[in-house]
């Protein structure tokens, strides 16, 4: 209460400026969470579109899908605080943020990620607008969300309006969606494991997988393709046809994420009551439009690391939420976590199985984060969430490297 009638003010605490910018790279699993050993499911002959070339057809890091690994970024502010975010990009996007992104951040006021975001992407549109730049900036920007919510001791997702429900719960993605079903899980993504260029053969397999963990799993429980870009519309469509028998819920980006008109092709011939879902591989409010405006899916996926950072991921759902579609990001972990919540049009989140097996809930981003909540009986408490920023810290027994400086 004021003592002085009408002579008070409501002061506004002047905000620490952001004083240091840090990008490291790191190894072994973690962000790049194809960065695995040998043995692992994820590298198990799954079908790419790099498997018309049969010396690249058994595993993704065959053709370099770890060759990027991990990107680190530390931001300081003047009171001490660091905020972080981990992400794919590795040396090349620890360039871009000390080289080219630290110069919209030093000095700045970490709650104007408006203008920071802005400044970053069309400074580096003449050679970004997606993948490697845009993962930088998601990097950026989602260490801005940490740090702000540091400096203001709250979860990110108060910040972005607050959860919706008392928990998140979850799909698994992962080899043995059996299992996946014992821990909980509302649902299991499979990889598929051939192509186009396998033939028949090949596509007699894929439903057989399918059809065999449909007598595993039951009837009721959800049963999708995760088919990373692997296929043409005309496979694609004989596979959602020959998989209808067997309850497959989604095809998963089966086709190219340039081919918009592919999408919209296979969204038109799929089994009616089947889900297209897509664009883990997209980026930006105006990509998603693409998908969005030509009828591309029925479910978008963004990953909060490589579509824009939390700040795109707003505009992104937004436009999607007019058009009365899902947003279920990919994968990401705490960086999806405290998006989803706070969305109807989100209602459920994705588990990235990273257990070799898997036959166990381990954190996604092993090791590189502590403090990373996991599902229980495939299930978050909003309460997990309760931290401020994303609630996670960087593990110091993993090794950080900093091959530039600003
Ligand atoms: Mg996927």
């Amino acid at each position: 209460m004021c003592a002085r009638r009408g002579r008070c003010r409501s002061v506004v605490i002047p905000f620490p400026k952001i004083v240091a910018v840090r990008a490291f790279t790191a190894r072994g699993g973690g962000a790049d969470y194809h960065d695995q050993g040998a043995g692992h499911w994820i590298d198990d002959h799954i079908a790419t579109p790099m498997a018309r070339y049969p010396e690249y057809r058994a595993s993704r890091q065959s053709f370099g899908i770890n060759v990027l690994g991990t990107l680190v970024v530390e931001l300081e502010a003047s009171d001490g605080t660091v905020g972080f975010a981990v992400t794919t990009g590795g040396e090349p996007a620890a360039f871009i943020v000390e080289r080219h992104l630290s110069r919209f951040l030093i000095g700045q006021n970490p709650a104007d990620f408006e203008r920071i975001w802005d400044q970053m992407y069309f400074s580096t549109q003449y050679y970004g607008r997606k993948g490697l730049v845009v993962n930088a900036i998601s990097a950026v920007d989602l260490a801005l969300w940490d740090l702000l919510g540091k400096l203001r001791q709250e979860p990110v997702y108060h910040l972005l309006g607050g959860a919706v429900r008392d928990e998140l719960q979850f799909y698994a993605t992962g080899a043995r969606p059996d299992i996946a079903r014992d821990l909980g899980f509302i649902g299991g993504k499979l990889p598929l494991h051939h192509g186009p260029a396998e033939g028949d053969e090949g596509l007699k397999k894929n439903v057989a997988l399918l059809a065999d963990m449909r007598a595993r799993c039951g009837d009721d429980f959800w049963l999708m393709y995760d088919c990373w870009m692997a296929l043409d519309v005309d496979y694609a469509t004989r596979l959602a046809h020959a998989c209808h028998a067997h309850g497959l819920k989604w095809i998963e980006e089966a086709i190219s994420p340039d081919d918009y008109w592919g999408y919209a092709e296979l969204k038109r011939n799929v089994p009616k009551g089947m889900l297209v879902t897509c664009g883990e591989h997209e980026a930006t409010r105006w990509g998603f439009r693409m998908l969005l405006e030509m009828d591309c899916c029925d479910i978008i996926q963004p990953d909060v690391g490589w579509c824009g950072g939390i700040t795109e991921l707003i505009k992104i759902s937004a436009l999607a939420d007019a058009r009365g579609k899902l947003v279920v990001p990919h994968g990401s972990s705490v960086y999806s976590y405290h998006f989803v919540v706070t969305r109807h049009n989100s209602p459920f989140a994705e588990f990235l199985m990273m257990h070799p097996g898997p036959t166990e809930v381990v954190p996604m981003f092993a090791p590189q984060l502590l403090g990373e909540p996991v599902p229980h009986n495939g299930r978050i408490k909003v309460s997990a969430l309760d931290k401020p920023g994303f609630g996670v810290e960087l593990n110091p027994d993993v090794p950080l490297h900093r091959p530039y400086s600003n």
